[in-house]
């Protein structure tokens, strides 16, 4: 991990969960309040949770973010949430172009830089995801992919706010494949390079999380990588009992 960046471990709930899950993000939260995290860590669930996961989770340390948001501000989207309203019901950061929202949802690299503007323009911090596929990683594309994601995905207005890289590789999301470590730092080099390229300082400051079957078991070594800034959990934050011995590896 780069020393100067303070890591994050974010958890993304997907569709899941319900008021009874809120228990689980209690228990992350009480167990940093008796003892603190060296990362930053934040939960992000279901749009319906954010608000009352919010008020559940008020003055602790764990900051709260939504999956997504549409890139307009409002109007006739019906189903589509704002910016302003994942801000307004207590969300601070966002997950933008997920791989499950590239893929499920047809959502491009242009969609992606909009929606980051979105964002930015309500004061949420974007967790921008990029990430290649199986087959483009087998054909030997996988940081050409990447590197296009990254920069047609990073609008300039970037340069401004803070924001972190996500570098999910689809293939281990939700299957419980890894890259190889070597694999993992390459990458996440590469993404280096083309955030300074693109956004100068800025680029050099934002954490690069790692998200791709992420579990206590791995945490430690991956987190250990360098330019490795922290991770981008699915399944393994659901649970207290999961998510905190990943937060503590850091
Ligand atoms: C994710 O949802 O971004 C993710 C990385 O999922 P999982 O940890 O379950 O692979």
């Amino acid at each position: 991990m780069t020393d100067s960046i303070r890591a994050l471990i974010a958890g993304n709930w997907k569709m899941n969960g319900l008021e009874a899950q809120l228990g689980e993000a209690e228990a992350i939260a009480a167990a940093l309040a008796s003892e603190p995290a060296r990362a930053r860590v934040a939960l992000c669930p279901p749009a319906t949770l954010i608000s009352r996961m919010a008020q559940r989770l008020k003055g602790g340390a764990v900051e709260i973010g939504a999956q997504d948001i549409a890139a307009q501000a409002s109007g006739a989207f019906t189903g589509d949430v704002s910016a302003a309203m994942v801000a307004d019901a207590g969300a601070r950061l966002v997950i933008l172009g997920h791989s499950e929202r590239r893929a499920l949802h047809g959502e491009d690299d242009a969609e992606v830089a909009r929606k980051v503007e979105a964002a930015l323009a309500c004061g949420l911090e974007p967790i921008v995801c990029v990430g290649e596929t199986l087959d483009q990683r087998q054909a030997g594309r996988a940081a050409a992919i990447v590197r296009g994601q990254v920069e047609a995905s990073l609008p300039p207005a970037l340069k401004a706010h803070a924001f972190c890289v996500a570098y999910e590789p689809v293939w281990a999301i939700g299957t419980g494949l890894t890259p190889s470590s070597a694999e993992i730092a390459a990458l996440h080099a590469d993404i280096r390079a083309a955030l300074v390229e693109r956004l100068g300082d800025t680029g050099r400051r934002a954490p690069i999380l790692y998200g791709g079957s992420v579990k206590p078991a791995n945490a430690a070594e991956i987190l250990a990588l360098p330019e490795v800034g922290g991770a981008l959990v699915g399944g393994a934050s659901l649970t207290a009992a999961d998510f905190l011995p990943i937060i503590r590896a850091v």
